[in-house]
């Protein structure tokens, strides 16, 4: 959003010191355009929908009565999340506006004086920006060269910061690694708080920790349906011991989830089969591309199980390589870092075989 810096729309400063000063001090979430560019910078699904599914939604949503507030439990998706997603009896599930709004959710409810918030880097920057957000301590600790936790720094880090939450995301983004499931299981068992884990690429990854919910009571997985093709309808839920998702659940707005999200997402989960398809297309194309790019000089491609790859440039700027990809009318993702652990990587998601083919002439190009 471009500030207006008219002189009729100008705000003395006197106005802004109502603003807190944190948030003055946030750089505002950038979004890249990319009208006529291929688009692989944001792990979108690159698929619609075959034209008979398209029809049949467009029948389905006509008849939402949008007239009405939203059912405010979503009982009826929430139903079939529990059922595709393999929810254990027993557990409770919650939704949020995507993921993101669980999350915001999460810091809300654990916000109070004096108490952190605690997470990975390189990782998701939400998790940073909605600390921010909600004024709740952040600790940021730093992985190992190869993008895995750092269990020695781990362990003394929560005894002393004693974190109130602790966000995993499982595979991690931007490295689109696992990391080590015992690292994980030793983090719950030490961790004094809740441990989200992030399962918003599990269609990629195919393994998770929703089958350990119940012996494990401080343990929440969250999952979205963003990567598996629906980033667009923004619908997250957040998966764990009733008697802590019913302490989120009094901070959730009550209708966050949309009459017309509630029922393209029932449609789309009755519909499963399709974007299951999909991801499949998706994971074998990451292969392919995986390969290719181990093929050229002057790059480090780190292995993904998500749907998009980490790589450094080695003997050139990456911002020069970024631009060339660009002009060649591909977006990808600038992880704009001159030094540290991203230092010099790009970030591409896999796209269709002919949007990555697009990428990798691109990319061969931009290293000449
Ligand atoms: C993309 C992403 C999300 C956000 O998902 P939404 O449901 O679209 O808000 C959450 N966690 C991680 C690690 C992500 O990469």
């Amino acid at each position: 959003m471009a500030a207006n810096q008219s002189v009729e729309n100008a705000v003395s400063e006197n106005l802004l010191r109502w603003i807190r000063p944190e948030i003055k001090q946030l750089a505002a979430y950038h979004v890249a355009d990319a009208s006529g560019l291929i688009k692989l910078d944001a792990m979108e699904n690159p698929y619609s929908l075959p034209p008979d599914l398209q029809q049949a939604l467009q029948q389905r949503l006509a008849s939402a009565a949008l007239n009405r507030y939203p059912d405010p439990a979503a009982t009826k998706l929430t139903d079939r999340l529990k059922q595709t997603m393999q929810v254990p009896d027993g557990q409770a599930v919650m939704l949020g506006n995507g993921s993101d709004e669980l999350i915001q959710m999460l810091a809300m409810a654990v916000a109070q004086k004096g108490a952190c918030l605690m997470s990975f880097e390189p990782g998701f920057v939400m998790y940073r920006m909605i600390a921010e957000f909600t004024g709740i301590d952040y600790v940021g600790l730093p992985l190992t060269d190869d993008f895995q936790l750092d269990m020695a720094a781990t362990r003394k880090a929560i005894d002393k910061h004693q974190p109130a939450i602790i966000f995993i995301a499982y595979p991690n983004n931007p490295s689109a690694n696992l990391f080590e499931h015992n690292a994980i299981k030793e983090i719950l068992a030490i961790a004094p708080g809740l441990v989200v884990v992030d399962e918003a690429y599990h269609p990629f990854a195919q393994t998770s920790f929703m089958s350990s919910l119940p012996g494990h009571e401080n343990l929440l997985v969250m999952r979205t349906v963003s990567k598996l093709g629906l980033a667009g309808l923004r619908l997250g839920l957040l998966c764990g011991r009733p008697a802590i998702i019913n302490e989120i659940d009094k901070v959730r707005l009550p209708y966050n989830i949309n009459v017309l999200t509630q029922t393209a997402a029932v449609f789309m989960l009755e519909n499963m089969a399709v974007l299951e398809q999909q991801a499949a297309l998706i994971r074998e194309q990451r292969s392919v591309v995986f390969e290719d790019m181990k093929k050229f000089k002057g790059l480090a491609v780190f292995p993904s199980q998500a749907n998009f790859i980490l790589f450094r440039v080695l003997e050139k700027s990456a911002d020069a390589v970024f631009e060339s990809i660009k002009n060649d009318g591909v977006l990808i993702k600038n992880m704009r870092a001159d030094t540290g652990p991203l230092k010099n990587c790009l970030r591409v998601t896999i796209g269709t075989p002919e949007e990555n083919r697009a990428f990798l002439a691109a990319l061969e190009k931009a290293l000449l």
